[in-house]
């Protein structure tokens, strides 16, 4: 059983136990959810919902989400590639040698293990993961 914070258009809340998610779809599609005070039909989930256990609070990104995330990512990517020296697997030295003023400041990207990644943060090296290429990967 799930339990919603349910609201209707008047603006009553009150608390709806269903089955699971997609029992409360049924009955509201089914104009089955009646507001106790009002009598009104159009009910709907709060939108400022409470945390209640067993309440999906935090729903899925939504696909414009994603996608603005994605264009994000993929731009970041474009960003550094453009604007950054490719030192491939030499990255963590080089990104310590940066840090140490032993070589020229330069915006570097390149490939480290999470191992490598980790001790660099731990030395103070600024260093940040690169998103992956999301249309190598959807290929
Ligand atoms: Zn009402």
């Amino acid at each position: 059983m799930i339990v919603y914070s349910l609201a209707c258009a008047k603006g009553h809340g009150f608390e709806g136990w269903f089955k699971d998610s997609a029992a409360f779809d049924a009955q509201a599609v089914d104009g089955k959810l009646v507001c106790p005070v009002c009598n009104s039909k159009k009910v709907s989930k709060a939108p400022m919902a409470p945390a209640v256990s067993g309440t999906k609070s935090k729903g899925a990104p939504s696909t414009d989400e994603l996608r603005k995330m994605r264009q994000f990512m993929t731009g970041l990517r474009k960003y550094v590639e453009e604007n950054a020296e490719n030192v491939g697997r030499d990255f963590p030295e080089e990104a310590r040698k940066i840090h140490y003023g032993e070589t020229e400041e330069r915006p570097i990207y390149g490939e480290a293990s999470l191992e490598e990644a980790k001790d660099l943060i731990e030395e103070g090296v600024n260093v940040a993961p690169l998103p992956p290429d999301l249309d190598e990967a959807a290929n």
